[in-house]
């Protein structure tokens, strides 16, 4: 019997402007990988103080905040790069191309890939079961999702479902601190949601400390993120739709978002 692997260790830290870089790293084998990697020096400080040497980078998706410091990365540490069959092309230094419903093994975790396009068409997402974690990238955020920049909104909608599909203790890890933004925006459209309003607090709290919101869990998400609360009346009534319509509601609250003036 395969021996129970340990706990990975996570280390989540602020990249660019409002990126987040995140480490994982599981002890016994020393393979530490980052997902994606907005920028090459703050990665390897994080690297230097955890004592870490870098083996992979997972990469979501194309955008420069995303790939930048993949080259930089790979040249310092000779790092494997994975990343997005669907635009491969795009992804500096990438070595394994992977897809839709592939796993692969991650020092003895399992990572399934899902294909969530809408934000780009080859957005990728990792998920690891037994360490009840995935890291979405730019498909879902704390109170949002992304912008659907190459998909149409009705592939964005089934992505994000596919996130909200995941174990509701799911841990999800995002590309960026947007979530003091998005709940100016998510009050507007689910305004007597009590978990939302109690949840704007907590949120004004750590970002009035300089404390990241990240990571979420699926649960949260379901109770609290408009994008994934379509079936329910309150996102229905803001988008004026007949409820029982969550792609059309769905479309209907991203467009509105996307001219809200928070
Ligand atoms: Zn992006």
């Amino acid at each position: 019997m395969a021996e129970r692997s340990m706990a990975l260790s996570i280390v989540q830290f602020p990249c660019l402007s409002d990126n987040y870089g995140v480490l994982i790293h599981d002890e016994a084998s020393g393979r530490t990988a980052s997902i994606d990697a907005p920028e090459a020096e703050p990665v390897l400080a994080a690297l230097k103080a955890q004592g870490w040497k870098l083996t992979d980078i997972f990469t979501t998706h194309h955008h420069p905040d995303h790939v930048d410091g993949n080259l930089e990365l790979k040249a310092a540490t000779g790092c494997t790069i994975t990343g997005p069959r669907e635009e491969a092309d795009r992804i500096p230094g990438i070595d394994i191309e992977v897809g839709d419903g592939d796993s692969f093994d991650f020092a003895g975790h399992p990572v399934r890939v899902i294909a969530t396009p809408g934000h780009t068409l080859g957005h990728i997402i990792y998920h690891l079961p037994e360490d009840k974690v995935a890291f979405v990238g730019d498909t879902l955020f704390a109170l949002g999702c992304g912008r659907v920049l190459e998909g149409t909104l009705e592939q964005m909608f089934e992505s994000v479902e596919k996130v909200g599909a995941l174990p509701e203790d799911t841990a999800l890890y995002c590309g960026h601190e947007y979530t003091e933004a998005n709940w100016r925006f998510a009050i507007t459209r689910d305004p007597d949601n009590a978990r939302l309003i109690a949840r704007g607090d907590e949120i004004r709290r750590l970002r009035a400390d300089g404390l990241p919101t990240l990571p979420t869990t699926v649960a949260i998400e379901l109770e609290t993120n408009p994008y994934l609360r379509t079936r329910t009346p309150a996102l229905a009534v803001s988008a004026g739709l007949p409820a029982g319509t969550p792609s059309e509601i769905f479309a209907a609250t991203r467009r509105a978002k996307d001219v809200f003036k928070g």
